[in-house]
């Protein structure tokens, strides 16, 4: 790590809301400034100013195909993962005739909101039940994909309980059918990298400020082989393949792009541990391993979620009290946060209003402990130093609202 990265680092260490949004990196931030001040024209105009931002956009574009093993030409940008997911669930599908879509019971309610308004235009949506882990149940498959289905999407790593789904498996059993498949690795993409030519998916979202670049941008792959089906979809938007409308922000492409490079030259910044240098993914991993068999000491504390098959950087759990009581997520957090502690409850608790979560719900968690979600997720910024503090403030936090 470098020392400009250092100073940053040593500012977050008690940041565990990664899921939320990551800082963005020193080098990342240099790049969007020098692309926002040397390459500041709009990518779509005729003169020098214009070409010298298509340019940009363009070497964005391929940096960021080389970083993932995907063609340029299946990228496509926009200004994050809700919009990846709505180009799926409105922009494609609303060109179709009506038919029958399958999501997973767990999808971020960025999809859900998009697919919800199908069904009022006559789709048939349903929603794939998951086990007590948050696992889709695989053995539902056969029966699910029986009839004609135009597109099954399944999130990649659950933002709130950490799963990660069996995607191969999915995707290989929907290319065989002839259904497009779409995930979201929103999550996923904060410490993995990919080889999209080798996986059966069609369409994936991500934002580039869950994997350290910039707020406001994102991409959507589209695969090759499957978009010859959209060719002649009469797609009305003016960029990015008629996918997605306004100027592109060629600074900020710039910076997702080298917030991948990094990411996926498999995370060429390093921490050194006890004398050692570990690669930052699997720095990271030790260190939840280690925050979560030093959490589960605390009584009362169930984890949630699958205990192997998840993001690497998850711990989500259920919140009681000394006397069994579930703690509310939203007042937990609040306690945490006066300790300098930032984390998050991880459910759809908005504005105030507190509701069950819908993960938890599909997960058949019994409904007085669905609101007692607590979730934290860790980055490199995150110290082994810290381990003790984060459980002591843990268990104030507790006690405070006991
Ligand atoms: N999908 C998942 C799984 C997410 O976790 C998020 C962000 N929390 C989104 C989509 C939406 O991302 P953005 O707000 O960057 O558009």
């Amino acid at each position: 790590m470098n020392k400009a990265n250092d100073d940053i680092e040593n500012l977050i260490e008690l940041y565990l809301d990664a899921s939320a949004t990551t800082p963005i990196l020193d080098s990342v931030l240099e790049r969007v400034v020098e692309v926002e001040k040397n390459l500041w024209g709009n990518p779509s105009s005729l003169h020098t100013y214009g070409l010298q931002a298509s340019e940009s956009l363009e070497r964005s574009r391929c940096s960021i195909a080389s970083s993932l093993n995907a063609s340029p030409d299946e990228v496509v940008f926009t200004s994050g993962a809700t919009e990846s997911n709505q180009i799926v669930a409105n922009t494609l599908l609303s060109k179709i005739k009506p038919g029958r879509i399958v999501i997973s019971s767990v999808e971020h309610p960025s999809l859900i909101k998009s697919v919800s308004t199908l069904a009022d235009f006559g789709w048939e949506v349903l929603y794939w039940p998951v086990d007590n882990f948050g696992t889709v149940r695989v053995d539902q498959m056969d029966d699910l994909l029986s009839k004609p289905t135009d597109l099954v999407s399944v999130v990649w790593g659950q933002s709130e309980v950490g799963t990660i789904q069996p995607i191969e498996i999915i995707g290989k059993e929907c290319r065989k059918r002839g259904i497009l498949f779409h995930t979201d690795a929103t999550q996923y993409f904060s410490h993995e990298s990919i080889s999209w030519k080798d996986l059966p998916i069609d369409l994936l979202s991500a934002s580039a400020h869950k994997f350290r670049g910039p707020k406001g941008v994102g991409l959507l792959l589209l695969d090759k082989r499957s978009q010859d089906r959209f060719f002649d979809l009469k797609l009305q938007a003016n960029q990015e393949y008629g996918l997605s409308s306004g100027t592109q922000p060629v600074g900020l492409i710039a910076g997702m792009a080298k917030a991948l490079e990094i990411n996926s030259s498999n995370q060429l910044s390093h921490r050194k541990v006890n004398e050692e240098f570990l690669e930052e993914s699997i720095y990271v991993a030790n260190l939840t391993n280690k925050l979560k068999s030093h959490l589960s000491t605390i009584p009362n504390i169930q984890f949630t979620g699958h205990s192997t098959n998840r993001l690497i950087n998850h711990i989500s759990m259920l919140v009681l009290s000394s006397n069994n009581r579930p703690i509310s997520s939203s007042a937990l957090v609040r306690e945490l946060s006066k300790r300098g502690l930032s984390a998050s409850s991880g459910s759809a608790c908005r504005s105030g209003f507190l509701t069950d979560s819908p993960t938890l719900t599909a997960m058949k968690i019994p409904k007085e402990l669905r609101q007692s979600g607590l979730r934290f997720t860790l980055g490199a910024w995150n110290r082994q130093d810290d381990i003790d503090l984060i459980r002591d403030i843990l268990i104030q936090s507790i006690q405070a609202l006991e």
